[in-house]
């Protein structure tokens, strides 16, 4: 497939096929893991402020039932397209599988830039979407759980809950209709920045894996690589936020409106801050500019971060990209021809649907906690702290010792619902690192982490179909 006539979705069913031959399932389960399982194409009008009509595009696909209920982000954005939503929505399942989620796959979007219309409009938008859904069954905590995706946040998942406990009174799980909700919504601390968290911990984890940096050319651990990240939103911010926080340098980002570099280190919130004051990442002190924003994709660094949409690296600017590593946080960033030229160049690339899935998982303790109706920490954290305090003064007696404050502190602290979740979550993804890692390392035929990651995906999603009975 050239990159001119490029199909997102033949992307995915490519790097599925790809990565089946190193797996022992017939055709018949591998076409049924492929297969996008429904997919609703819906249209419906909104009025905007100026009274006139307009009708919009949107779509819901679910990808698998292998498990339910479907899981998967909602995006607001113009290059929505049925191709789009069904290949997001399989690599929800992927990675829904490799981190051990238990939900199939789905996918949300509306063909709308959310930036040309108004609060009230997108909001009228987001509830009559959402009503669609309710009447296809195509949302609830059993059926299909939505979440935030490019273009969406707190906000929308807000609408989202109320127009669907609306429609449902007295239905005790409404909450869990959907994730990504602000907390007084019943959202779960932790859930927005957990996808860049997420990308952080997996990139960590290979990082921290001496034989792959060494065939890297690269010294083991986080601390002083050179980072370049590709989109300042949600995933973009917090992944480039924990690298800083780690002692990593941000030396370039980018935005819409262009691109930055500092030799030195770019401060990732006094940079959101001079966007948010200026409208541009531009011209920010002490940093040089670039006018277009895949600049920033060619920039000398050792960790390349896309994080805002896909196809951005391609069969003709990848062999331009400097980068050892590329960790895909945005969904599909790169082109198979870009697989190719960097398997070539000896580029590792740190696959999106396992890197990215810091947001599903977390957005999985978020459904928990709304099933359980119960804060994540509020049983125990007393129960915890008086039972450390105990220990303590039991070692202090004993040893004739005491223990520094600071140290006392940390020692007696009980988990905090974010404590948590940051911990369920590092654990995920360092699991799904090795696992994938391993698997790699078993076979010398897989050429890439991304087979390997197919391969752990299909495997897990194969041998629940088969589980299921549907195929003797
Ligand atoms: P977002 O809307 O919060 O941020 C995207 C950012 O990218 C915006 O600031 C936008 O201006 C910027 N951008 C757009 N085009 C750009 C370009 N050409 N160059 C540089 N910047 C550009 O969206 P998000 O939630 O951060 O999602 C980003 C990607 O991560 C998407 O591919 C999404 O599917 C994926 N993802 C998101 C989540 C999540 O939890 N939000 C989870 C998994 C994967």
């Amino acid at each position: 497939m050239s990159d001119q006539n490029y199909s997102f979705f033949g992307a995915v069913e490519e790097s599925f096929d790809k990565a089946a031959k190193h797996t022992k399932w017939d055709e018949g389960i591998l076409n049924q893991i492929k297969a996008c399982n429904a997919v609703y194409r819906m249209r419906f009008p909104v009025k905007r402020d100026n009274g006139s009509i307009e009708v919009i595009e949107a779509y819901r696909v679910q990808h698998s039932h292998h498990k339910t209920p479907c899981k998967g982000g909602i995006r607001f954005s113009e290059a929505v397209n049925q191709d789009e939503v069904m290949a997001l929505a399989a690599l929800m399942t992927y990675k829904c599988a490799i981190v051990n989620v238990p939900f199939g796959g789905g996918k949300g979007g509306i063909k709308i830039n959310p930036k040309a219309y108004s609060a009230y409009e997108l909001e009228k938008i987001t509830r009559r979407y959402t009503a669609e859904l309710i009447k296809k069954d195509f949302i609830g905590p059993g059926t299909d759980v939505p979440a935030p995706d490019y273009g969406t946040g707190e906000r929308e998942m807000a609408w989202i809950i109320d127009t669907y406990s609306a429609m449902h009174p007295g239905e005790i799980d409404a909450a869990g209709c959907v994730t990504g909700k602000p907390v007084s919504q019943g959202g779960v601390r932790g859930r927005r920045e957990a996808t860049g968290l997420g990308v952080f911990f997996g990139l960590r984890e290979v990082c921290n894996t001496p034989d792959v940096m060494e065939k890297l050319g690269l010294t083991p651990g986080v601390k002083d690589k050179r980072v370049v990240v590709q989109g300042l939103g949600n995933v973009g911010y917090h992944s480039a936020k924990f690298f800083q926080d780690a002692g990593a340098k941000i030396v370039g980002l980018a935005e819409y409106e262009g691109a930055i570099w500092s030799d030195d280190g770019l401060d990732v919130d006094a940079v959101f801050q001079h966007r948010k004051n200026t409208g541009s990442i531009l011209n920010f002190p002490g940093s040089q500019n670039f006018a277009k924003n895949t600049d920033a994709l060619e920039m000398d660094c050792d960790i390349l971060i896309p994080a805002a949409l896909e196809n951005v690296i391609n069969g003709e600017n990848a062999p331009r990209v400097k980068a050892k590593i590329i960790g895909e946080a945005a969904n599909g960033p790169l082109t198979p021809e870009a697989d190719d030229v960097f398997v070539k160049k000896g580029v590792l690339v740190v696959p999106d649907m396992y890197l990215n899935a810091g947001g599903v998982t977390v957005s999985y303790f978020e459904w928990l906690k709304n099933l359980s109706h119960v804060r994540y920490g509020r049983l125990e954290k007393r129960f915890t702290e008086n039972m450390n305090a105990h220990i303590l003064s039991q070692i202090e007696e004993l040893s004739g010792k005491q223990v520094k404050d600071n140290e006392r502190e940390f020692i007696m602290h009980g988990p905090d619902e974010v404590d948590l979740v940051y911990s369920g979550l590092e654990e995920t993804m360092i699991t799904a690192t090795k696992e994938i890692m391993t698997k790699w390392q078993e076979d010398p035929n897989i050429p890439d982490m991304r087979t390997a990651a197919y391969v752990v995906a299909i495997n897990k999603v194969g041998t629940s179909y088969a589980e299921l009975g549907i195929f003797p």
